[in-house]
């Protein structure tokens, strides 16, 4: 098998583009596949300030990373959820990638705004950890970008990931969500951030190749909570597809692009915090009165070079 491009031994064979390339074309492959996506649906603007959210795992340390690289200069933002055995794992792998792509990172601890971990928020709002964990992260990235001023907020939702989620909101028409999911959703000045996923269009496993061929280095372990059996079993299923039909995932998915339409739900927020919310009260702020605490928004910085010294070549 050989590169494409260059001719030499290829090392990774994609199936679903019908070509094969080496290590040094892969990479220069799938670094211009995100810039063309966010040309294509318009992710990022010249005088957009991008917020990525890292986990430390390996899209979204790759995305920061690809992103800085590419001619995308953006800051990091880190929840810490205070999962014991996880999250100062993945905590010094973010540092790590702070340090070589010389970004800041916000680093928020879910104590300082609840004072308990997952754990304990899963006990008092009765709630699966899932739940529980995404409602604050949604409402703590929200909020770093627009308290930070912030224009964007990039996260790193990979091909697989919501190619497993539309399957699933098809199976059960959950039309509700279904149209929540697009590649970009509009955000409201002062209220919500615009929210963007430049990995819409590029699979597991060619993330988990670049991962690789930078030495990114990323917490293997899933978080000890994320074991939902049917997101599982649908990305397994996709993939058995794209086996006798190469190509398949990525159809489906842009199909979903060209049909979903972005602003046909009117927001509501929060009459306490301005953030967005179901009824008159968000379900932080109702969280925190429950809890009888007040609202603590400190963000941490890690900064791995001074703000004012010049940006420096990725490397
Ligand atoms: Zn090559
Ligand atoms: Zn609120």
């Amino acid at each position: 098998m050989k590169c494409r491009v260059c001719g030499k031994q290829a090392s990774i064979n994609l199936r679903a583009y019908n070509t094969a390339l080496c290590d040094k074309d892969f990479i220069e492959f799938l670094e211009k596949r995100i810039v063309n996506t966010i040309d294509d649906y318009k992710l990022l603007s010249v005088n957009d300030r991008p917020l990525v959210a890292i986990s430390g795992g390996k899209d979204s340390l790759s995305l920061w990373y690809m992103l800085n690289k590419t001619g995308y200069p953006c800051d990091g933002f880190y929840i810490d959820l205070g999962i014991e055995g996880y999250s100062h794992i993945s905590l010094e792998k973010v540092k790590r990638m702070a340090d070589r792509v010389k970004k800041k990172v916000y680093l928020f601890s879910v104590y300082n705004l609840i004072q308990k971990g997952i754990d304990g928020l899963t006990k008092t709002m009765r709630r699966p950890p899932c739940s529980a964990c995404g409602m604050i992260k949604r409402y703590v990235m929200n909020m770093v970008c627009i308290e930070k001023g912030y224009t964007v907020l990039v996260t790193g939702h990979n091909l697989d990931d919501e190619a497993s989620a539309l399957l699933g909101n098809i199976l059960f028409w959950k039309e509700v969500y279904l149209w929540k999911k697009s590649i970009s959703l509009p955000g409201e000045e002062g209220h919500l951030v615009k929210k963007v996923k430049p990995l819409f269009l590029c699979s597991e496993r060619e993330m988990a190749a670049y991962a690789i061929l930078n030495s990114i280095d990323y917490i293997y372990e899933e978080c000890p909570y994320s074991h939902d059996a049917k997101t599982i079993l649908y990305k397994r299923i996709l993939n058995t597809i794209e086996e006798k039909s190469p190509g398949m995932k990525i159809q489906f998915i842009k199909g979903y692009l060209k049909m979903v339409k972005d602003g046909e739900k009117k927001n509501h927020y929060c009459i306490h915090c301005g953030y967005p919310a179901y009824g008159d009260t968000c379900s932080v702020c109702r969280l925190l009165s429950k809890l009888g605490i007040e609202k603590d928004v400190n963000f941490e910085e890690y900064s791995p070079y001074s703000l004012d010294s010049e940006r420096q070549e990725v490397t």
